[in-house]
């Protein structure tokens, strides 16, 4: 079981807050399809043969490519790696670049969930974070995309805005039951290094962020949906029994994947990679070599190539899982700990977990570590308690 993941680096404009690598022009789209063919034939052999279960568009904004130039990434994915017939295709896609047309096209090509990056359903928040949709179009694509035939739909928003108050959350997530949908991400404002947002709140030109607000809205949207029926099976993530991103799923469950594209990671149970975040370095005069892209003109990262390599040590491996699994429903599996990596992490790990149980941070059933629901905004502080 795999899962493969392409970055597509572009976007239309750049949102304030955002901490993603893309760039806000299309000039260099004809080059990055090129090399990203050829990105996706030289690293075929990066699974080991291992079933694909799941890929996934992510970006950057992939609805920025014609349906065509999609599907010919998907051809040539289908060509060096095997691919069940019934894997998860996922696609994010702005509201500003939808249409009933791309969606149909989109549905027949093969893409079979869609991520809208909605955000919010209130236009003052879409103002504060420069997004260029606004709220009546978002639910309009939200109807074209099931018109389309798409019913695995997800939605993106953003809480602990200053642009909002409880009550305007929570009416957000009333905007969001209507739909009917049936997975939701929701994620904290967070204050990117950087960023457009993080310059202009320094310089005193927009509202601040207020971390209290998030741990605020965050509660809200806990209870909400758990009233609605939605699983939280990952910190930001919501979802109706069995619609969870089987994709992301994996990350947390440690399957190998390959990333393709500028900033992509890929990680074969041994090692993580992670190409350069620079459309540049990674279109550059590309010039191939057996172990991936390597740069003629300059631009190249220290090792001269356009990835990074680390192979994982047990502790790393231990730390990593410990992070990953603490976010999800799915908790800390002592057992799986001591029959993977050894007795040492087990009883590290339940030893390490004792105090924290005691505060009530923690709770441990059946051998599974996991955090109370409202203890999830505070998965990574308590993870590093538990590092080696
Ligand atoms: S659309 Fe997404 S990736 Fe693009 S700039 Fe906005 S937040 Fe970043």
């Amino acid at each position: 079981m795999s899962g493969l993941y392409i970055h597509i680096p572009f976007c239309s404009s750049k949102c304030a807050y955002c901490g993603f690598y893309s760039v806000p022009s299309m000039k260099r789209k004809g080059e990055f399809l090129d090399v990203l063919k050829h990105e996706i034939v030289s690293r075929r052999a990066y699974l080991q043969g291992e079933k694909v279960e799941t890929v996934y568009f992510g970006g950057g904004t992939p609805s920025l490519l014609k349906v065509e130039e999609l599907e010919t990434i998907l051809k040539n994915l289908h060509d060096h790696f095997e691919i069940d017939p019934e894997a998860e295709i996922t696609l994010e896609a702005n509201p500003d670049t939808l249409s009933l047309d791309y969606l149909v096209g989109l549905r027949s090509m093969g893409v079979n969930r869609l991520s809208i990056g909605i955000q919010s359903f209130f236009d003052n928040d879409l103002t504060y974070l420069s997004r260029r949709h606004d709220s009546r179009h978002a639910r309009q694509c939200v109807g074209w995309a099931r018109e389309a035939g798409f019913d695995n739909i997800t939605i993106d928003l953003i809480y602990g805005l200053p642009t909002s108050d409880a009550e305007q959350w929570s009416r957000n997530l009333d905007c969001f039951f209507e739909l009917g949908l049936p997975h939701l991400s929701a994620y904290a404002l967070t204050l990117e290094p950087n960023s457009i947002l993080t310059k202009q709140i320094d310089l005193g030109k927009t509202s601040p962020v207020n971390e209290e607000d998030a741990v605020r809205d965050y509660g809200i949207l806990c209870q909400k949906m758990a009233q609605q029926g939605f699983q939280h099976y990952e910190i930001s993530n919501f979802c109706k029994p069995g619609m969870h991103s089987r994709h992301n799923a994996s990350y947390w469950f440690g399957t190998p994947y390959a990333g393709f594209g500028p900033s992509a990671h890929s990680y074969d149970g041994k090692s993580r990679q992670w190409n350069v975040s620079s459309l540049e370095q990674y279109v550059g005069n590309g010039e191939r070599n057996p172990e991936g892209l390597t740069d003629r003109k300059g631009g190249k990262t220290e090792n001269g190539k356009l990835f990074e390599k680390e192979i994982l040590t047990l502790e790393q491996r231990y730390d990593e899982y410990v992070m990953l699994r603490l976010r999800t429903m799915w908790g800390i599996d002592l057992k799986y700990l001591k029959s993977a990596m050894g007795e040492r992490f087990s009883e590290h790990c339940e030893r390490q977990a004792q105090p924290l149980i005691a505060q009530g941070r923690l709770s441990q059933r059946q051998g599974i570590l996991f955090l109370n629901d409202e203890q999830m905004l505070f998965a990574d502080g308590i993870a590093e308690e538990l590092f080696w």
